[in-house]
């Protein structure tokens, strides 16, 4: 195996710190080291997308004929470390990671032309419209009814855990359009503007005080019929076109593995018996050592699919491979972070922990958003179909069950 790392590799990792350490402003860089989920300070987060988008960086996995920047698989895997090195946020995902990626493959050009350029630049900022009270993983039997009336649908009914709905002034949404035949084939996906009259949106406030999800209402809310992807009751494939980057799409790799060498490095210096460093006991250095196994083994996987989405074609069932691996490893990785830290981890305060806190942290600063990042990494294996679904997924498109 040739592991010589070619010199023009080099010299992009050296372009894109520089471009970092020149723009990532500290103000931007403080929500990123503060973020406690995949969201970061939503406007911090939207700021640091148009700095990028100046640049041309916004979208390294859109096809440079919409605005991608044209990199190689090890570009973007150089570029996604060092975000994640220099403490720069996660950006917003459902417009750059879900609704670009559809409408590049199932929009139409006039869909395409409106809205990618305002996805890239941050203009609009997109909530997805899927769940609701009574479909979740069945998510074909959701009941939001869109009634044509002349050239609208006019929709009525609820969506539940849209998530930063209270911020988005669009959303891309399932409907149904049919109650005839089976669930799945009256289903219509369209897009819809937040400040449509009719639409209310509710946050729900989570274990960590945030109001991150939300509950959104439909009164007789009119959405043209040119806002329509795909053909009418055609919606379920583009939803499960989509689904398939939000679970593929998501590079977990760069970021697992800078976390867990932070969790190594503090580990050296927790002290337990007899005076060695917790980083020198048998289980806890094994326990790290797995992750770090299967981490590396996550980034080959992704690395495939970066190069399948490069050459224009969907992940397929890879993604719910990724979407299990990448999830599970973070909430392994949370828990180890939590076990290193012990009663360190148990301070509870939110407060010194948001963008701009002036409030002196207790306990060791990187201790801080430990217990945060553990509580919230529960959730990521509930999102985007649970893991007992892709696992369903698997068993049925993978080995034919
Ligand atoms: C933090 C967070 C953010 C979210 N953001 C959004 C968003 O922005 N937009 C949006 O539309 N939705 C969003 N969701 C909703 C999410 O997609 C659903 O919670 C998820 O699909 C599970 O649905 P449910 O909560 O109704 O649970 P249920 O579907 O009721 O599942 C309950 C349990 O049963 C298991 N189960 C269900 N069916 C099967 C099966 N066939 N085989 C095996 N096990 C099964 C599940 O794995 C789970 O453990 C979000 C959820 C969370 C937690």
């Amino acid at each position: 195996m040739d592991l010589h790392i070619p010199a023009a590799e080099h010299a992009f990792r050296d372009e894109v710190r520089s471009f970092l350490a020149d723009n990532l402003t500290a103000e931007i860089r403080e929500a990123g080291r503060l973020a406690t989920s995949v969201f970061a300070d939503a406007g911090l987060a939207m700021a640091w997308q148009k700095i990028l988008h100046a640049r041309g960086w916004a979208a390294p996995h859109w096809p440079e004929e919409h605005g991608g920047p044209g990199w190689s698989i090890s570009q973007r895997a150089i570029f996604a470390e060092e975000l994640v090195r220099a403490e720069a946020p996660p950006l917003v995902p459902m417009g750059l990671l879900m609704c670009g990626p559809c409408l590049i493959g199932c929009g139409s050009p006039e869909q395409q032309a409106h809205y990618l350029p305002r996805i890239l630049s941050g203009e609009d900022f997109w909530c997805q419209g899927y769940s609701e009270p009574g479909a979740g993983s069945d998510l074909a039997s959701l009941q939001t009814f869109a009634e044509i009336d002349g050239d609208d649908y006019v929709i009525n009914g609820t969506k539940i855990w849209t998530t930063y709905a209270h911020h988005a002034n669009r959303m891309f949404g399932l409907v149904r359009t049919s109650r005839e035949g089976k669930a799945q084939s009256g289903i219509t996906f369209l897009l819809l503007d937040m400040n449509t009259p009719g639409i209310t949106v509710e946050p729900i406030v989570g274990l960590d005080e945030i109001p991150e999800q939300c509950q959104v209402f439909f009164d007789n809310v009119r959405v043209p019929r040119s806002n329509r992807v795909g053909e009418e009751n055609q919606g379920w494939g583009v939803a499960k076109y989509l689904l398939t980057f939000e679970r593929g799409g998501a590079e977990y790799a760069p970021m697992l593995g800078i976390q867990l060498a932070r969790v190594k490095q503090f580990a050296a210096c927790q002290k337990i018996a007899g005076g060695r460093s917790l980083m020198q006991d048998d289980l806890f250095s094994y326990r790290v050592a797995r992750a770090e196994i299967d981490i590396l083994a996550l980034e080959f996987t992704e690395n495939r699919i970066k190069s399948e989405l490069g050459a224009g074609k969907s992940p397929g069932a890879l993604s719910s491979m990724t979407k299990i691996l990448g999830t599970e490893l973070q909430q392994k990785v949370t828990e180890l972070a939590v076990d290193a830290l012990g009663a360190q981890a148990l301070i509870w305060q939110p407060r010194a922990i948001e963008p701009g806190s002036t409030l002196p942290a207790v306990g060791p600063e990187y201790a801080t958003t430990a217990m945060a990042r553990y509580l919230n990494a529960r959730a990521t294996s509930i999102y985007g179909g649970s893991n007992e679904v892709q696992r369903g997924i698997i068993a049925k498109m993978v080995l034919g069950l």
